[in-house]
């Protein structure tokens, strides 16, 4: 027997979960949501936003450098990381009491609570109450995955703990070549870190387009940051001063601190899942239809925990849609395509649509535009770093398939190219465009010659 029946039952009260909730109340729906740790999840407390007020610590360091060609003095600067943690600290803890706020605002309740399922329409807490659903939502997000087991694997950390740190190591050794990688990277050297890179393939953020890795790759490098790749982490050992890192090439380093960023795994296991009888997809997520539903018709999940496309504004807008689909009377599919993204490197990365290898791949004709300058305000700090920009074009419609961009605020810069591409504007309306000048994105709207051009019958 349950103690109470909802509407909605959501397990996880991350980005995706919470959205959901208050959408689904906001229909009318009763919506009890459980959170055995922190209201917001992932990305506001251990997440995208701890990592950009981070990324930003970070950055003054460059600032403090690049004044002296402007005229300025700055006298020798020195950083405190316990300042950064404890005002970083309140500022997640006021957004998570806000988040709360918008739950209670919207006559959501909230549990502290772990959720387990006991059938399709149970959910046992851990108090021992029961609670029946007409209808679930598992929205329980992923969590960082270390990879094989290696000798030593307890004295490696991963990003959950990076925003914890007593102090800023001297030393760091980051495994991985991916966003959490090559973000933590950038922080920890801007903050006066040695970072050393190990990453097991060829080059770092496999995926993205090849000149993108290939630049990114320079830019930290000139940064200080020590890229070893074709390399894995086999042993950590704890010695007298910091952990002794033994490469697979018998390679030895040493540490303060050894963190591996090598990728997250959805939070499948120990809340009864299977005594539901939802399925899981190839890939380890959840099975879901385009509307999030699982293999059992009342129960659907949303974000890292599909494993579709683990980013936050997915996750919202999957957790939007699945609350008008179901309680809203508005059958929404989530447009997966062409989202665009950015990595907050140093510099960052900004990215919308296909890349070079992708559109040779998918489109009859391609043509790649592409420029790499000097940004106008390294002219007089004498900073030695290039902005690159590249965009794919389909040759057959003349529309933008692909953005790339490296440089300053790439992030806010593919926000808006997202919209143009999103809309399917050509590299004719590109052109149409008036530069604003002098700025760098101007660069997207004046590039007119080819730096190549593909068409299936040229490659056959
Ligand atoms: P990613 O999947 O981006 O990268 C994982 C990295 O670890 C890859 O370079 C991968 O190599 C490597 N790797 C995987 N397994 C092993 C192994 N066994 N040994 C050695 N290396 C290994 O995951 P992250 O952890 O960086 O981030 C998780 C996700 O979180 C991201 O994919 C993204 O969706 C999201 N995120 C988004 C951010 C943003 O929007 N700015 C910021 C941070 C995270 P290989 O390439 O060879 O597979």
């Amino acid at each position: 027997m349950a103690d109470h029946e909802v509407d909605l039952f959501v397990i996880g009260a991350g980005s995706g979960g919470v959205r959901a909730a208050r959408i689904a109340s906001s229909y009318g729906a009763s919506v009890t949501i459980a959170e055995e740790y922190r209201v917001g999840g992932t990305c506001v407390i251990r997440g995208c936003v701890p990592k950009k007020l981070l990324v930003y610590a970070a950055r003054f360091s460059g600032d403090f450098e690049d004044a002296a060609g402007y005229g300025w003095n700055v006298p020798a600067a020195t950083f405190h990381w316990p300042t950064l943690i404890a005002n970083k600290d309140r500022e997640i803890a006021r957004l998570e009491a806000a988040y709360t706020a918008t739950l209670e605002r919207f006559k959501v309740k909230l549990i502290k609570s772990r959720a387990m399922l006991e059938d399709a329409h149970t959910v046992r807490l851990s108090s021992g109450e029961r609670v029946r659903a007409k209808t679930i939502l598992i929205a329980t997000g992923a969590r960082p995955y270390h990879g094989a087991q290696i000798a030593g694997l307890d004295h490696v950390i991963s990003s959950n703990e990076a925003f914890h740190l007593a102090q800023l190591p001297k030393r760091v050794l980051i495994q991985g070549g991916g966003y959490i990688a090559v973000e933590f990277a950038g922080i920890f050297a801007g903050l006066g870190s040695r970072v050393t890179l190990v990453y097991r393939g060829e080059n770092i953020l496999r995926g993205f387009d090849d000149d993108v890795r290939e630049h990114l790759r320079g830019e930290m490098q000139r940064r200080g940051i020590k890229i070893i790749t074709k390399q894995t982490v086999a042993a950590v050992e704890k010695v007298d001063r910091g952990y002794d890192v033994a490469l697979s090439d018998n390679r030895q380093i040493m540490a303060d601190l050894v963190m591996f960023a090598t990728g997250r795994h959805p939070n499948v296991t120990g809340f009864g899942l299977e005594a539901a009888g939802v399925k899981l997809a190839a890939n380890g997520g959840i099975a879901v239809d385009s509307y999030s539903r699982t293999s059992v018709p009342n129960i659907y999940a949303v974000g890292d925990v599909t494993n579709r496309i683990n980013l936050t504004p997915v996750a919202v807008r999957e957790g939007h849609a699945f609350a008008d689909t179901v309680f809203g009377g508005k059958p929404t599919e989530v447009d997966h395509s062409n989202v665009p993204t950015a990595v907050f490197s140093e510099p960052e990365l900004g990215v919308v649509g296909l890349t070079e290898a992708q559109a040779r791949e998918r489109l009859t004709k391609v043509d790649i535009y592409k420029t790499s300058f000097r940004p106008m305000k390294a002219t007089l700090s004498g900073r030695d770093t290039r902005v690159f920009m590249k965009l794919v074009v389909d040759g057959s419609t003349d529309r933008v398939a692909g953005c790339h961009i490296i440089g300053p605020d790439a992030g806010e810069l593919i926000q808006l190219v997202g919209v143009a591409v999103k809309m399917g504007a050509t590299k004719a309306d590109f052109d149409a465009t008036m530069a604003v000048h002098p700025t760098a994105a101007e660069e997207l709207v004046t590039m007119r010659e080819k730096a190549a051009s593909y068409s299936q019958a040229a490659a056959e």
